[in-house]
């Protein structure tokens, strides 16, 4: 089977290829299919959201397509900034302002639990669509650790690792991480469908 990933991020690309790789004859990024679109993201949930970019590229696509939508949920800020993480600072999706924005806004809480959640959809030409999800608890610090990674990943350690993400090896966020599960229980999910 092949299928298209509808993003333009390089960082999922690669989390997505390390993960799902084997399995598939060919993932297609957008680059490679040619597609130059930046899908809007106007669901209020990460499932509408993750459904609106696999639904639209494979109508641009013609061919079954995976998209991702991800959220970090902060105890201490009721949920904030969730579906809206990548606009938290503002609409140019700028990572370093959402993370400073965050530390800001938690300069006084104790609580930094918080949890990332991610939901895959696919989509096919017929319009069947599948859905998983996946979710990784761990804390916000109180500044960035480590080079790695992307979006907020300097800032939350994960319970499982005992460091942030921005300081595991690729191998080991993938083991572990929101995306990394939700790929996985899609796997299983198309795998079961043959
Ligand atoms: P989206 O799924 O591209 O809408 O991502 C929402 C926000 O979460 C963006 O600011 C991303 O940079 C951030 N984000 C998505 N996935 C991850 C991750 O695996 N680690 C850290 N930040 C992420």
């Amino acid at each position: 089977m092949k299928l298209a990933l509808a993003t333009n991020n390089q960082h999922k690309i690669q989390e997505m290829r390390a993960i799902l790789g084997d399995s598939f004859e060919e993932l297609l990024s957008l680059k490679e299919l040619g597609i130059d679109v930046d899908v809007e993201e106007t669901g209020t949930t990460l499932e509408e959201n993750a459904l609106l970019k696999a639904r639209e590229i494979t109508r641009l696509s013609g061919m079954p397509s995976l998209a991702d939508d991800t959220g970090l949920m902060v105890d201490a800020l009721n949920g904030a900034p969730g579906v809206y993480s990548a606009r938290y600072a503002g609409e140019a999706h700028d990572d370093k302002a959402n993370r400073e924005l965050l530390l800001k806004n938690l300069s006084t809480a104790t609580d930094r639990s918080a949890h990332f959640s991610t939901v895959i959809a696919v989509c096919y030409p017929d319009g069947k669509y599948l859905l998983a999800e996946g979710r990784v608890e761990g804390k916000i610090g109180f500044e960035e650790r480590g080079n790695g990674g992307f979006g907020y990943d300097s800032l939350f350690i994960s319970d499982e690792l005992g460091k942030t993400f921005a300081e595991a090896t690729a191998e080991e966020k993938n083991s572990v991480s929101h995306r990394g599960r939700a790929l996985r229980a899609m796997l299983a999910k198309l795998q079961a469908e043959g």
